[in-house]
């Protein structure tokens, strides 16, 4: 018996993000840019959303990373320390 276990495939698309509109990257993922920035405005992605299945580690920093971005989208500039 082979058993294919293909998990940590992007997140479901259908629901929330086909009805935001949001791009995708290759992989299936919400694709971004550097400022962690969708391809719709005012809309974020961050952790395994944005650069699929990771580590825990990866996830804090790139909430934090978010968060600073959304700031600094709101108010112009942040003082949200990075790491
Ligand atoms: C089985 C398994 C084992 C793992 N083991 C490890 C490990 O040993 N070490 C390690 O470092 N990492 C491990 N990981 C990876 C780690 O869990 C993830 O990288 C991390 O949890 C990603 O964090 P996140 O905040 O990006 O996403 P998640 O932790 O997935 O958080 C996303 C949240 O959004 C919620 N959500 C989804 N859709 C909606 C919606 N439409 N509206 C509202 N809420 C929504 C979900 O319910 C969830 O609470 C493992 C992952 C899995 C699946």
């Amino acid at each position: 018996m082979v058993i294919i276990a293909a998990g940590f495939l992007h997140p479901e698309h259908s629901g929330l993000l086909e009805d935001l509109k949001v791009e995708f990257d290759p992989r299936g993922n919400v694709k971004t840019n550097a400022d962690y920035l969708t391809s719709v405005p005012k809309v974020f992605s961050a952790g395994d959303m944005r650069r699929g299945q990771s580590l825990v580690v990866w996830a804090i920093s790139e909430g934090r990373r978010a968060a600073h971005a959304v700031d600094k989208y709101l108010m112009g500039e942040s003082t949200l320390p990075l790491i």
